[in-house]
């Protein structure tokens, strides 16, 4: 008898059929033969519409409430689920984040998990009942409720997946498997049937989201074995997301993401000198706010320069009133700010073997007018900010330049 840890995401368990429908999947799997734990997101919409209630009340409002609101959409869908296996004859109960526990850090509405205590699951499956486990989650070593970030339920069941050692994690979704890019806006967008941890987790934090980043760096750690399907289909077989031993013919490029969620801040006229970016991004660090590019030239005069850098919009303010406040301290003249851009990211572990990946993708926006305003490399992606308005028209360029398409049959 295997163990599997079934997910299913907030379009698959959207109305109370859909629910009908997952309880079908969860049963098919125990007709298998397997041991099931099932981890379910808020019905489709329910978590934006908590986090639009949070926004109306006020602008500035707590993060630790804030998760005491947004956690409470998925315990309604654990409730229906473990109603909709009991009405099929499969025993089922319902688990919070907080009842099992998830133990985790203090970030409020970003949280990490410190630790999960599993005898209350287990003993739930030794007594033949399929534990129905509320994403999304946890709580803190103070007792209170936290969250782990949108999308957050994957992470929640990759988790679960490498506590219990499960044989499969299956993330069930609205689309039959990760794709070159988001299929939603490139339709023959094709889709992958293996795609190495690695490159999952640059797509995963460059943009595509089918997968929250924090489940994939689990699922590489715990080597969980993960694979993404679709929850409209009878037998999916999905994308397997694996080590790249296990492929054996690799893709020189695999996928391209399109982030439209990045701000961009430059300091003008900051002292060229020690100290000036270990006070900028320990500023950034405090307040739990993630930079990705940097970019910083030499100093005409030696004595100033400008440092541009990206952060998620959502802390652009945020990032500009502890700016504006370190002002002295830091040393700059003027702030610049930009939350018009996109970051559109070429992603595949072929680019440690081939060269000229770099010339081709910047040709392609060239020939399309695309203007590049700042790069950032890793072994295996290259990342461009460009004008957000162009965001859909580089995707597709870069698409056809590297023939991601579908191929015929
Ligand atoms: P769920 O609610 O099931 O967690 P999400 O909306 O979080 O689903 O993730 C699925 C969505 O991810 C898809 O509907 C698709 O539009 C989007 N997506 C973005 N990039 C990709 C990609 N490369 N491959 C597949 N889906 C992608
Ligand atoms: N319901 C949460 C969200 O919408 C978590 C999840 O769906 O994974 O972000
Ligand atoms: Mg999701």
């Amino acid at each position: 008898m295997g163990l599997v840890v079934q997910k299913f995401g907030g379009t698959s368990v959207g109305d109370t059929n859909r629910i009908k429908n997952v309880a079908l999947k969860v049963k098919k799997e125990i007709d298998a033969g397997n041991q099931v734990v099932v981890v379910v997101s808020a019905m489709a919409g329910v978590t934006n519409q908590l986090v639009q209630y949070c926004q109306e009340i006020s602008e500035n409002y707590s993060l630790e409430e804030y998760d005491v609101v947004v956690s409470t959409g998925e315990q309604v869908t654990i409730g229906l689920l473990a109603m909709a296996l009991q009405a099929l004859g499969v025993p089922a109960q319902s688990w919070t984040g907080w009842q099992i526990p998830f133990v985790t850090d203090n970030s409020a509405s970003k949280a990490r998990i410190n630790q999960i205590e599993v005898e209350g699951l287990q003993a739930c499956l030794k007594a033949g009942k399929v534990p129905v486990v509320a994403g999304f989650q946890g709580i803190n070593a103070q007792g209170r409720i936290t969250t782990l970030g949108r999308g957050g339920s994957d992470t929640s069941a990759v988790a679960l997946a490498a506590v219990l050692k499960a044989d499969r994690c299956d993330i069930y979704t609205d689309v039959d498997g990760v794709y070159t890019t988001d299929p939603r806006f490139v339709k023959n967008a094709r889709k992958l049937d293996r795609v190495t941890y690695e490159e999952m987790l640059e797509m995963a934090s460059l943009g595509a989201k089918v997968l929250q980043t924090r489940s994939v760096e689990l699922a590489m750690k715990y080597q969980v074995n993960l694979r993404v399907v679709s929850s409209f289909e009878n037998n999916p077989v999905g994308t397997t997301i694996c080590d790249e031993r296990d492929i054996v013919e690799k893709e020189i490029i695999s996928g391209i993401t399109c982030c439209r969620d990045e701000a961009k801040i430059t300091l003008v006229g900051v002292q060229d000198k020690p100290g000036v970016s270990a006070a900028v991004f320990n500023a950034m660090a405090q307040a739990n706010i993630c930079i990705d590019m940097i970019v910083q030239s030499d100093s005409p005069d030696g004595s100033h320069t400008d440092m541009t850098f990206t952060l998620p919009e959502a802390d652009l303010s945020r990032a500009l009133s502890i700016l504006d406040k370190d002002k002295e301290h830091i040393g700059y003249r003027a702030i610049i700010s930009d939350s018009d851009c996109a970051k559109i990211s070429l992603i595949g572990v072929g680019m440690r073997t081939h060269t000229g990946i770099a010339q081709r993708m910047f040709k392609a926006l060239s020939e399309k007018g695309i203007n590049v305003q700042t790069i950032s490399t890793s072994e295996i992606k290259i990342s461009v900010l460009i004008a957000a308005e162009y965001a859909e028209l580089a995707v597709r360029a870069l698409h056809n330049a590297f023939h991601l398409e579908k191929k015929e049959n």
